[in-house]
């Protein structure tokens, strides 16, 4: 038989279907290829029981003739953000080391409801903080893929390092993201698959560990636009148990996929033409462009004035919310507890967060209290909100004149893992193209172009308006066709 663990959503739920192989033969062959990638270290735990249980669910429910959920016999990677019920649940912290929620987050819980089943924990950056999965308690993830004729390890981006890596690696068809600045676009792009964040308030952030609240969208990776649509509809809808979750039907979107851009704007931002991108960045994006007008879009120049400051900006926000949402790990409810011998409550708060946290973690916990303290609260974080607010108008004022937008997701493809630890601003910038959608809560994707002179991918970034998760797939889908992007990982692990 085929190697079914190089499937993809789609495939794998049809062959079940039609009969052409089983869940549990799928769900086997994913299992032994994790068991097989230690070395890529992609998962903190694994849950190969439950893959199987899953499985079985899907095989005598089409044995007894019952209607399949639209991921049914589909085995996927679920980031270690998501809440597991009796799972281990991480953030890739030492402070929620051996923390087993008693609960399911909603997204993940939607998902078992359609039929998939779990391979296991992803690993990320410490509370999805980074570019590179290299803040991670559990040790960096390695990307599949390495420039040819060396043999360094590469970041698989991040924060979602572990779900690149894994859907790169084909240990899995598919996997969930978050993403708060760029954490499924970017580690999707450098390792040649699909991401999208949706609109914010499209999936429930409820029992996913929280970063930065008003940036915090669960989203969808696959090695397909059409995989990306299935899951993400499985993913989304109202959660009133999320008070910014989004009470709007889900529309069908992977029905609706189509490629024809006839009668579609697609804007490019010329602020986005920035210095110290990457040539091949720049060579993939023009052909973006021609790909689109291949496809009938009409390409129109926009200018999205404030671009420069929506980095800056992102990093006071996102390290505020953080520094407040991150203060419920006291030592008293969850995870670790360090009590010395003799202390008192602040001792222990004090010696708790101090082992609990990575550097990251602190520098965010740092910067977010400064902000937030009230000599320079109107400084920093009200000038950064204002700015926020910039942002959003600009593509406002885009939407006028476009109907999706076309840019880089990233301003260069992988690099080396430890290139970038030392200096955090270097790392910051790995989001620059992608934090302004962010901030402006739109739905965004990454898709595949194709390859740079060291054999390393590159993504193309589609940018939506609220709710429009329709134009950016209907896009990206018209760059995956022409770019024919088939390019795989050799395997060394
Ligand atoms: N790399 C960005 C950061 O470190 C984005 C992370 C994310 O989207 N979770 O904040």
């Amino acid at each position: 038989m085929s190697d079914l663990t190089q499937l993809g959503v789609r495939a794998i739920r049809d062959g079940v279907a039609g009969g052409e192989f089983s869940a549990r033969e799928v769900a086997e062959a994913c299992n032994a290829a994790v068991a097989e990638a230690g070395a890529l270290n992609a998962f903190i735990v694994t849950t190969p029981e439950r893959a199987l249980e899953a499985a079985d669910r899907a095989d005598s429910a089409r044995s007894a003739g019952e209607t399949l959920g639209p991921l049914a016999g589909v085995p996927i990677g679920m980031k270690d953000l998501f809440a597991t019920r009796g799972v281990q649940t991480t953030a890739a912290s030492h402070i929620l080391e051996g923390f087993v929620p008693q609960y399911e987050s909603t997204v993940s819980q939607r998902l078992w409801d359609a039929g998939a089943g779990m391979l296991g924990k992803l690993n990320l950056d410490q509370f999805a903080m980074g570019s590179s999965n290299e803040t991670s308690y559990f040790g960096n993830v390695s990307s599949p893929w390495r420039r040819a004729g060396s043999n360094a390890a590469l970041a698989p981006g991040g924060s979602s390092g572990g779900s690149s890596a894994a859907i790169a690696a084909r240990l899995c068809p598919a996997a969930t993201g978050t993403d708060t600045g760029g954490s499924i676009r970017q580690p999707a792009a450098i390792t040649g698959i699909c991401g999208i964040k949706p609109t914010y308030g499209r999936c429930s952030r409820w029992g996913i560990v929280a970063f930065a609240s008003s940036l915090d969208q669960a989203g969808a990776m696959a090695r397909s636009v059409e995989d990306c649509a299935i899951m993400l509809e499985a993913m989304a809808g109202f959660d009133p148990k999320d008070s910014t979750s989004i009470d709007m039907p889900v529309p069908g979107w992977t029905k609706a996929l189509d490629a024809s851009l006839a009668g579609k704007r697609v804007g490019i931002p010329r602020e986005y033409r920035m210095d110290g991108t990457d040539a091949a960045i720049v060579a993939s994006w023009d052909q973006g462009i021609a790909w689109l007008k291949d496809a009938g879009a009409e390409i129109v120049d926009i200018s999205l004035p404030h671009t420069n400051y929506a980095l800056p900006a992102y990093y006071i926000i996102a390290p505020a919310e953080a520094s407040s949402n991150l203060a419920r790990y006291d030592g008293v409810r969850y995870g670790l507890r360090d009590l010395p011998a003799g202390a008192n409550l602040q001792d222990m708060y004090a010696a708790t967060r101090a082992a609990g946290f990575g550097e990251e973690v602190k520098r965010r916990v740092l910067i977010g209290t400064y902000v937030l303290s009230a000599g320079y609260y109107d400084a920093y974080y009200t000038q950064a909100m204002k700015v926020r607010t910039l942002v959003a108008r600009d593509f406002i004022d885009a939407w006028a004149r476009c109907d999706v937008i076309l840019a880089p997701s990233t301003p260069n493809a992988a690099f080396a893992l430890g290139e970038k630890l030392a200096d955090p601003l270097a790392m910051y910038l790995n989001d620059v193209f992608s934090v302004p959608a962010s901030l402006a809560g739109l739905p965004a994707m990454s898709v595949p172009a194709g390859l740079d002179e060291a054999g390393l991918p590159l993504g193309l970034q589609l940018i939506g308006q609220p709710f429009d998760e329709q134009g950016v797939l209907d896009a990206a889908l018209a760059i995956e066709q022409r770019a024919g992007f088939t390019a795989k990982p050799e395997r060394w692990w």
